[in-house]
């Protein structure tokens, strides 16, 4: 029997750690015949992303910094040296002063305002930049997003109007890089206990919501996040670009909960 990702190779960005969305999607790709290389951000996460690594049969686990730019032309080198071609990237990466994703957005500060949309918004396009030379035919690059980007979603702040520039940047890439057969798409996932969820205030407020009036009354799990990853990814959706996609248990069609029967 085949699989789905059989004979594919790429690469995943963004594992802090086991609870980390980058590492669901890795393991529904990983299960569907896929070979994987990973990035870390730095140091302080190469001893927990290697064993993960190699737990899904990897030993190619880079440093990357994607404020770095001479980091991100080393990981993109060294896959062409190794590979040759790619034919997928997952970037899950975001980061933001945890001191301005609480209080109010008007606070923000230029400074914070400007490595929030580096860290969480160029560094997708900047990946797809290198990436596109040796991008194969058929080939899919997903990046992760929230509803805060749409609507208003308590605390998050900047990272809202950065994962809207991201979600404005998808289209764009989209419309780029879709002459040379390259998909790309958003996976807008509802609230997960992750490292970088946990950074915005009152995350648990948030979390109850959303599972309280949800369409499915519950919140999404990180398998599920990872299958939608191995959809886009895959050539299962090949007639997809440019589309943000909801795995949220549907929280996002809701404009006002209704009462609850009890
Ligand atoms: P996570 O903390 O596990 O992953 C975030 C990753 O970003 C970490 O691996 C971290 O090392 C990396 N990172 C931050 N700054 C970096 C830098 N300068 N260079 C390289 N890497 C850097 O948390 P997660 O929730 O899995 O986040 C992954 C993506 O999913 C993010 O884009 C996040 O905004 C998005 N997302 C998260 C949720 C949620 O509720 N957790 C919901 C929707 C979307």
């Amino acid at each position: 029997t085949t699989a789905l990702m059989d004979g594919k190779r790429g690469l995943i960005m963004g594992v802090a750690n086991n609870h980390s969305i980058a590492w669901g999607i890795a393991q529904a790709l990983h299960n569907q015949g896929a070979e994987l290389a990973f990035t870390y951000q730095g140091d302080a996460f190469k001893k927990r992303v290697e064993p993960l690594a190699e737990s899904l049969g990897s030993n190619l686990v880079l440093p990357c910094d994607v404020e770095d730019g001479d980091a991100l032309e080393n990981v993109f080198a060294t896959l062409k040296e190794q590979w040759g071609s790619l034919d997928f990237v997952v970037h899950a990466i975001a980061y933001s002063d945890k001191e301005e994703l609480k209080g109010r957005y008007v606070d923000t500060t230029r400074d914070n305002f400007r490595k929030t949309m580096s860290i969480s918004c160029y560094s997708f396009t900047a990946v797809a930049q290198k990436a596109a030379p040796f991008l194969s035919e058929n080939s899919s690059l997903i990046t992760l997003t929230y509803l805060g980007s749409e609507r208003v979603t308590p605390n998050y702040n900047v990272m809202g109007v950065a994962k809207a520039a991201l979600e404005a940047s998808v289209r764009y890439l989209a419309t780029d890089l879709g002459p040379t057969g390259t998909r790309v798409n958003a996976i807008s996932a509802g609230p997960m206990r992750t490292l970088a969820g946990s950074a915005i205030a009152d995350a648990k407020y948030t979390y109850g919501f959303t599972r309280d009036n949800s369409p499915l009354e519950r919140n999404v799990l990180l398998e599920e996040v990872g299958n939608a990853g191995l959809y886009l990814a895959s050539d299962l959706s090949a007639g997809v670009t440019g589309e943000v996609h909801f795995v949220d248990a549907g929280f996002n069609v809701i404009a006002i909960p209704s009462p609850k029967k009890d």
